[in-house]
This record gives C-alpha cells, sequence and structure tokens, in this order.
C-alpha cells in the first residue's frame, strides 16, 4: 500500500505481544539459552513505549535508540539495528511499505554484518531473511506469514551462534526465541497496516 505506516501503532501492538508473549519466550530461552530474553526485548518495549510517549521519537526511532543503548543480551544491540534502519528509512519520504521494506532490508543486513549468522543457523535471522523477502514481493501480511513461518522452523534447527550454540541438538524441538520475537513484530505491523 502507499499509505504511511503508523509507527506509534505498531509500536503499541508489538509491545502488546511482548506482554503477552513474555513467559513463553522465557521459556524459549530458558530451553536453548540463558533464558532473558523475554525480559529483555520486555525491557526494551516498556522504555519505547515511555520515550515515544514523552518526545518527539515515533515509534521505530523510539524502539532504535533504547535498544541500541539500554537493552543487554545478544539480541538488544542487535534488534536496535534493525529498529533503527526502519526509523531512517521511514524518516524521509512517504513512509510506505516500500519504505519499511527498504529499512527492514537494511537491518537485516546491518545483523548480519555484526553477528555473522545466516539463514539456518538458529537466529532471529531465520524469520527476518524470509520476511524481508516477502516485503518485497507481497507486503505487509506475506512477510508477517513468512517471519512466522520461519521462526517455526527454527525447532528443527541447532544453533551455530550465540548461547544457543553451547547446547547443540538439544536446542532442537522448539523454535528460537529471537526468532519468535521478530515474528510478533512482523505480526503487529501487518495487523496496524491492512
Ligand atoms: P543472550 O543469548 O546474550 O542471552 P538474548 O537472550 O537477548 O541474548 O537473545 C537471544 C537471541 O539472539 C537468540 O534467540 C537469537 O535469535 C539471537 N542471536 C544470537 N546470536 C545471534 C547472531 N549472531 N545473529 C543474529 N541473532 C543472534
Ligand atoms: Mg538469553
Ligand atoms: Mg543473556
Amino acid at each position: 500500500t502507499g499509505h504511511p505506516l503508523d509507527q506509534d501503532a505498531v509500536l503499541a501492538r508489538f509491545a502488546r505481544a511482548v506482554e503477552d508473549g513474555h513467559g513463553v519466550l522465557t521459556d524459549l530461552d530458558q530451553h536453548s539459552g540463558d533464558g532473558d530474553y523475554g525480559d529483555n526485548l520486555r525491557a526494551g518495549v516498556r522504555l519505547a513505549v515511555a520515550s515515544a510517549g514523552r518526545g518527539p521519537q515515533r515509534g521505530f526511532g523510539a524502539l532504535g535508540e533504547v535498544f541500541l543503548d539500554e537493552v543487554g543480551g545478544t539480541s538488544g544491540p542487535l534488534l536496535g539495528l534493525l529498529f533503527s534502519e526502519i526509523a531512517r528509512a521511514l524518516s524521509y519520504g512517504s513512509a510506505d511499505a516500500a519504505a519499511f521494506a527498504a529499512g527492514a532490508r537494511a537491518g537485516l543486513t546491518a545483523i548480519q554484518r555484526v553477528g555473522e549468522a545466516e539463514v539456518g543457523d538458529r537466529t532471529m535471522v531465520d524469520a527476518l531473511a524470509p520476511a524481508v523477502t516477502a516485503l518485497d514481493r507481497s507486503g505487509y501480511a506475506a512477510a508477517a506469514a513468512a517471519a512466522l513461518d520461519g521462526a517455526e522452523r527454527t525447532a528443527e534447527l541447532a544453533a551455530r551462534h550465540g548461547r544457543a550454540s553451547y547446547v547443540g541438538e538439544r536446542a532442537k524441538g522448539a523454535p528460537d526465541p529471537g526468532a519468535v520475537g521478530v515474528a510478533l513484530l512482523f505480526a503487529a505491523v501487518a495487523a496496524v497496516a491492512e
């Protein structure tokens, strides 16, 4: 669509999904990591909601600053790169679906430059990369479906990066928490944009 994306509505919706998903995300990171992913993500969205409420930053700008500067874990700064690239792409021009797609692609590139994960390594990249491809071709709803599918498929993967690589094959059977978090983000974007 050519409509501008309502970033604050996306932030509100994503924040609600993270609040609702906190327990599941914690369980998933207990299964394959150290159990703090739900706390890291929830702390970040809470700070971003507060900061967007009192300052000039719109949704993704607030998320980007907070996750880059204040959120712990491996996921914090990596998500900060994604949010910041989306904020930057939306900040000039029409803030439409094409701008969002360009920002998400730049975020994926930045995450892979820093984290060096490829598709299939059992990370957030397994949800983000198919979502970016689907965005370019078919829009927000297809991207949300692709992110969810990519996240679910991580249940069959052993990790090659991050803490989950320490548990190897034992991570299998449940999806990667970071990939599920990215799927929640794209679901929020699709729900707001539809
Ligand atoms: P930590 O493992 O430091 O406790 P978090 O629990 O906050 O960090 O985040 C874990 C998530 O980070 C994983 O589920 C995975 O999706 C993501 N992740 C870990 N390493 C990488 C990487 N190299 N590239 C991209 N994402 C990664
Ligand atoms: Mg963790
Ligand atoms: Mg940790």
